[in-house]
């Protein structure tokens, strides 16, 4: 826990500069005013226009939020199945789906096209996006109500759907010269997505888009890049992000506030584990081989990454006598693996050896989950407090192709160094990279060029959306 003797700054550091809005309610929602006493200042500071952008924002969530007389008169327009003219709020409902990194990411995009095209965002609660987050906005719920006429069709809805805006486009229902528009339209941004549902990223069809109140969006994607490849977004996107690579880092501050019940596992780890070290490296292992580790090939590539890098010290297998130093320094190892056999590793490794530099290591991980359980309470909040604590190391390993390494790297504004994925087994020479920008990679982007109407590699056409490091199909905002 970061020191706070000086007041003046204290009110300042604590609403992010004026990222976060006043008027909470505390005691509901302890992380969201105390996150900053286990962040170092953030060198990124929001521009004034998204600040306003914000408040905008959240006063639009106020009058048109849920059970307001304007949602009312929109959801009797949902019901009448057509689009009459104009309505005085619009929506995007973001549909829960996926593991919680991926949610997380999908919600942040979510949330900046609604900032974008002037729509309230409202999100499906899902099993337990209530019970790992604070509500965002004040006064009035993010949650869609539970009495929304369609939710129960969200599990159902794919590429096929007879609302699927792509499958709409597809079958000549709708088009850009289509007058009469449906009242809602299915979004499907999955990664299984097909040509017609990637026309969402066309300036053309966010005109259509435009007219229709209700968008349901579902989607496992980090779909930021793809926006600042729309025209009509790019002048809005640079005014709000003057430096590019800060759209998770600071739209995940702004939304997501652990909840009380994670705040408690993140800040009693913190306060038991990581807060009297000197130094705090974050390893981040996800494994997308089959089979049960721990591998041989990852415990050795990851000692490959964090001696060629200076992450860590070596040890001296030769000797087992302490070499003294002159200023030892306490370095802390966070490790987060669904097995505990690499943490096991590094453990005794640092144990039984003293290191070269005299520093002492100690190492720890929270949880070891085995395999991914989606549908469990506890096992999610673990998950959310562990990419959470990862986000406050100081320097961050991660594993290729992880959205929870994503969001550990964005929400600590980090440049990780990222382990590369090894093929047939063996760990690949450079063992990891370090990342161009701390922004996620979209792992499905389309690769089309919506005024010519043929592919394209849409990692070339500006500077700052290039393809990821870790994905080479993929891209990312630098
Ligand atoms: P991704 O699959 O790495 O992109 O990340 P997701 O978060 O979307 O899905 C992986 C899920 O597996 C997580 O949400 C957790 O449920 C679980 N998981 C994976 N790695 C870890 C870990 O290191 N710790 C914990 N507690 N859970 C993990």
């Amino acid at each position: 826990v970061y020191d706070y003797s000086k007041p003046a700054d204290l009110h300042k550091d604590k609403l992010l500069d004026g990222l976060l809005a006043t008027g909470f309610d505390e005691d509901s929602c302890l992380s969201r005013y105390q996150s900053f006493l286990y962040r170092k200042t953030a060198p990124h500071k929001p521009s004034p226009y998204l600040l306003s952008k914000l408040r905008n924002y959240e006063d639009l969530h106020r009058r048109c939020g849920p059970h307001t007389q304007s949602y009312n008169k929109t959801v009797e327009q949902l019901k009448s199945g057509h689009s009459t003219g104009s309505t005085d709020c619009q929506y995007v409902v973001w549909i829960s789906y996926s593991g919680l990194g991926n949610r997380i990411l999908t919600l942040a995009s979510a949330f900046l096209y609604a900032l974008l095209t002037n729509r309230v965002l409202l999100v499906d609660r899902g099993k337990d996006m209530e019970d790992l987050f604070c509500e965002p906005f004040p006064e009035k719920s993010w949650f869609l109500p539970l009495d929304f006429p369609i939710t129960d069709q969200f599990n159902d809805f794919n590429h096929e759907s007879p609302q699927c805006h792509g499958n709409m486009l597809k079958k000549n229902i709708i088009n850009t010269s289509t007058e009469s528009l449906p009242s809602y339209l299915y979004l499907h941004l999955v990664h299984d997505y097909q040509d017609h549902d990637k026309l969402f990223f066309c300036d053309g069809d966010q005109g259509i888009l435009g007219k229709v109140p209700w968008l349901i969006m579902k989607t496992d994607n980090y779909f930021v890049p793809s926006l600042f490849l729309i025209p009509s977004f790019e002048h809005e996107l640079s005014k709000l992000f003057p430096e590019k690579e800060t759209v998770f880092h600071l739209l995940g501050r702004y939304l997501f506030h652990p909840s009380n019940h994670v705040w408690g596992l993140i800040t009693r780890y913190y306060q038991a584990y990581l807060a009297k070290a000197d130094e705090r490296i974050g390893i981040q292992i996800r494994i997308f081989d089959t089979g049960t580790g721990p591998f041989q090939y990852v415990i050795d590539q990851i000692l490959a990454c964090t001696r060629k890098e200076k992450l860590l010290p070596e040890v001296d297998t030769q000797e087992s006598v302490v070499t003294p130093a002159d200023n030892p320094k306490l370095k802390a190892v966070l490790m987060t693996s669904l097995n505990s056999g690499y943490y096991e590793n590094f453990r005794n490794m640092y144990w039984e050896h003293p290191t070269v530099t005299g520093d002492v290591v100690g190492v720890y991980q929270p949880s070891h989950e085995e395999f991914q359980q989606t549908e469990k309470k506890l096992h999610n909040r673990k998950a959310w407090a562990e990419m959470y604590l990862l986000s406050l190391t100081d320097m961050l390993v991660t594993s290729s192709w992880s959205t929870f390494g994503y969001v550990a790297q964005g929400l600590g504004g980090l440049k990780p160094w990222i382990l590369m994925k090894p093929e047939n087994q063996t760990a690949p020479d450079p063992p990891c990279r370090r990342a161009m920008s701390m922004e996620p990679c979209f792992h499905a982007p389309p690769f089309y060029d919506c005024k010519a109407k043929k592919g394209i590699d849409t990692g070339a056409l500006v500077p700052h959306v290039r393809h990821c490091e870790d994905m080479s199909w993929g891209l990312k905002v630098v």
